[in-house]
């Protein structure tokens, strides 16, 4: 175990290695000592006031008819080589650097300020008794959380891309529980019973288009845009985010394979079930969440502006008041 375990966690965690220097962090499912609300004592940039996950609330949006669609690059291509999927002691990983291939898996458009490049996906999860996902929707936490974190091409590292608020860009998928199976996760769900304790890695069989994790393309042009942050320390806020409006399905059971397979670092000889690996939404501030221009919901704006066109004589003509039902 030893030197190995350690060289593959360096290899293939660069981004949480970097986060866990300067202190050891955790979440309340682990030890309520090391929990969310105790990282701004380990890195102050947890404390700040661009922090993520948010509550995205749908009243609350601003609709920017610029946020047209993402172009995704290389997500409908297999790539040579494998992919390594990773139990990195906080959530399961799949990095999706470690080919020359992942140059070409890239998103760019749809507002973005640049071209990024896939790093790696990996998901947060609740328990048998609560969802938990990191965003919340109208103050509702859903089942599960989808992150695939892109480097903006301009830097050739990730400390690099932490310099700069435009450093990183993560598209953030919810996950709704179905009764039948996605089959398009059984590679992933058939890996997690290989990586059941922390620091453990499997290459996956083959890789797989990744556009195949996602909804269909045709539901990808609705999304919430906002600046925010890493949602685990050091909580650099370098990060566009991306949030789409249309859900992931996922069996019961696939779902539960999360929940139920995984394991954070032991204590002792205990194996504590990787559960609850979500942040909590942090204070918007002054922020402000975008909804994209096909985004269904709208927020309040439009709807007082159709008022503000109607003419009294029209309102008289139509009986009635202008609603409009988002
Ligand atoms: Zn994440």
């Amino acid at each position: 175990m030893g030197m190995q375990w350690l060289a593959i966690t360096f290899l293939a965690l660069p981004l949480v290695v970097r986060a866990a220097a300067g202190g050891q962090w955790c979440y309340d499912s682990q030890d309520p000592e090391c929990g969310p609300s105790h990282w701004k004592e380990l890195k102050a940039t947890c404390g700040g006031d661009k922090q993520s996950p948010v509550n995205i609330d749908r009243r609350q949006l601003h609709r920017d008819g610029g946020l047209g669609d993402i172009l995704f690059e290389g997500y409908d291509q297999a790539p040579p080589g494998k992919w390594k999927l990773t139990n990195d002691g906080h959530t399961v990983m799949l990095s999706l650097a470690s080919e020359l291939a992942s140059e070409h898996i890239a998103i760019s458009g749809g507002g973005l300020p640049g071209r990024y490049r896939a790093l790696q996906l990996h998901f947060h999860w609740g328990s048998p008794a609560r969802n938990g996902s990191e965003h919340t929707l109208d103050g509702h936490q859903l089942p599960m959380e989808l992150h695939i974190v892109h480097i903006n091409v301009k830097y050739r590292t990730l400390a690099e891309a932490k310099g700069h608020p435009n450093g990183l860009a993560v598209l953030g998928f919810f996950f709704q529980v179905s009764d039948t199976s996605n089959t398009n996760y059984n590679t992933i769900v058939a890996g997690l019973r290989n990586i059941s304790r922390a620091g453990d890695s499997v290459d996956l069989a083959s890789t797989f288009r990744l556009s195949t994790l996602l909804p269909g393309a045709s539901q990808l042009s609705g999304y919430y845009r906002y600046q925010g942050s890493l949602t685990t320390p050091d909580c650099s806020e370098v990060v566009v985010w991306t949030i789409f409006e249309e859900p992931v399905e996922i069996g019961r059971e696939q779902l539960q394979a999360f929940v139920s397979t995984l394991h954070f670092p032991a204590v002792g000889p205990a194996l504590l079930k990787m559960t609850n690996n979500f942040r909590p939404p942090q204070p918007l501030h002054s922020r402000k969440v975008f909804a994209s221009r096909a985004a269904t919901a709208s927020g309040g704006s439009p709807r007082r502006g159709c008022c503000q066109l109607v003419t009294p004589l029209l309102l008289l003509a139509l009986l009635g008041p202008c609603t409009i039902t988002p």
